[in-house]
């Protein structure tokens, strides 16, 4: 029937297309595996939160509900006590705007009955680990790594193909060794298939034609090409923007905004132009930033938004829609950015994005995005392949440059199952 083959095709790609709304499923394990060959990446390292497990983080789950207690219980507490000031309404009526969307959205994902039945399935990966292992094993922190003296003396080792021909033949057993710092540094990997890589004691696993740069944001000048026709068409912003989330500072380090006021967006832009996305928090302040300030000094056009609705296993959002502080979306927020070729007006008309696309996934680790760059590329200006690059990324995507502090770090060969 129509919906076997539509499971089937959502078995294979990942994405599962609503036609009764303007949203898509996905299932960010199938998407991202579409980068490998050889390796795989591991479902229960990836869906680290939001599945109900016996050995895997049952604390996590514990907290989520204790603090959605607390948190439902405090804002109760502050509707009765005060109107919503100034902030909040803008806040709300933003709220306001999407939220048919969102509740469309949802509603097609609850109406999909053989898709709701394999979304309690996505975690399994056949070969169970014991999720309290893969949280608990020693990762390296980058962070701390890049800080030292010793850090420009850090080199990687990439098992590289020699002759990708000979490779399939040998059941890819030979390879060659290349060593080239870790740091400041354009690391690729430049082949078919993805390849191993070695670092201290440590593997790491490269998906194919992708490249990194890991640096702290006072090098990012180094990513900014000689020519602008070597400029990026899609450029993917994830900032550490500062919260209040005590969680979040345990993660990562966050910087204030006027940091991200200076990041060079103007010249990684190709002559052609570029499809800016950012991702934002739902803090009214911070959409008040962006809009006013810094698109307006990146030299961006707002075009419009995408937002990630988040979900748990059994297909429920992660917490009530109209919850004003802990609301179960992101958003994405699109504009253009310029080339020499073309003005942002121009760049609009010729690259009309639909209106409030809606992606409903499971979430995976802290803060870790969905693997949406694909539904951009439609809107990329450009020749095709597009070139695109990811700022603060923490992974390697196939066809992408990523950069930030620690864009190895769901690369770790933990996150992965062998084929
Ligand atoms: N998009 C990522 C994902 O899906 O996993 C999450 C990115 S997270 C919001 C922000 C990232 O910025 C973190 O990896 C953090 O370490 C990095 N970061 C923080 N301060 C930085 C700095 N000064 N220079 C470079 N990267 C930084």
């Amino acid at each position: 029937s129509e919906s076997d083959d539509r499971l089937s095709a959502f078995l294979e790609s990942g994405i599962h297309r609503f036609d009764e709304a303007n949203a898509f499923f996905i299932d960010p394990v199938r998407v991202l595996n579409r980068c490998y060959t050889r390796f795989r990446v591991s479902p229960s390292a990836y869906y680290s939160r939001f599945f109900p497990s016996l050995n895997f983080s049952t604390e996590n789950q514990n907290n989520v509900t204790k603090n959605s207690g607390k948190r439902k219980r405090r804002e109760k507490e502050k509707k009765n006590s005060q109107a919503l000031n100034l902030r909040e309404q803008m806040a709300d009526r933003r709220h306001q705007e999407v939220r048919v969307a969102l509740l469309k959205a949802h509603e097609a994902l609850i109406g999909a009955s053989q898709l709701l039945e394999t979304l309690r399935n996505l975690r399994d990966d056949g070969e169970e680990r014991g999720g309290s292992s893969i949280v608990r094993e020693n990762e390296l922190d980058f962070v701390e790594l890049g800080s030292v003296w010793q850090a420009p003396f850090y080199e990687i080792v990439l098992k590289v193909d020699e002759d990708e021909a000979a490779v399939e033949n040998a059941g890819g057993e030979s390879y060659c060794q290349k060593v080239v710092p870790l740091f400041e540094n354009h690391v690729a990997n430049e082949g078919r298939n993805d390849i191993e890589a070695d670092l201290l004691d440590r593997k790491y696993i490269l998906p194919k034609n992708s490249c990194f740069y890991m640096s702290d944001l006072r090098q990012i000048h180094n990513l900014i090409p000689a020519e602008s026709d070597c400029g990026f068409n899609l450029i993917l912003i994830d900032p550490p923007w500062e919260n209040s989330s005590a969680h979040q500072k345990l993660k990562y380090r966050t910087l204030p905004n006027r940091y991200f006021l200076s990041l060079p967006v103007k010249q990684l832009t190709h002559t052609a132009g570029a499809l800016v996305a950012l991702w934002v928090t739902n803090r009214e302040k911070l959409r008040n930033f962006v809009e006013n300030e810094l698109f307006p000094k990146w030299g961006v056009k707002y075009a419009t938004t995408f937002y990630w609705l988040k979900v748990k296993a059994d297909g429920s959002l992660i917490s009530e829609l109209d919850l004003f502080h802990h609301r179960p979306y992101e958003c994405l927020l699109l504009g253009f950015s310029h080339g020499k070729e073309m003005n942002s007006e121009q760049l609009l008309r010729l690259n009309h994005i639909p209106d409030n696309q809606v992606f409903i996934s499971v979430p995976g680790d802290y803060s870790r995005k969905p693997p949406i760059g694909e539904f951009l590329l439609d809107y990329v200006p450009g020749f095709k392949p597009a070139r695109c690059i990811e700022l603060f990324s923490r992974e390697m995507i196939a066809g992408w440059t990523s950069w930030g502090n620690e864009p190895l770090h769901f690369q770790d060969s933990k996150y992965f199952l062998s084929t």
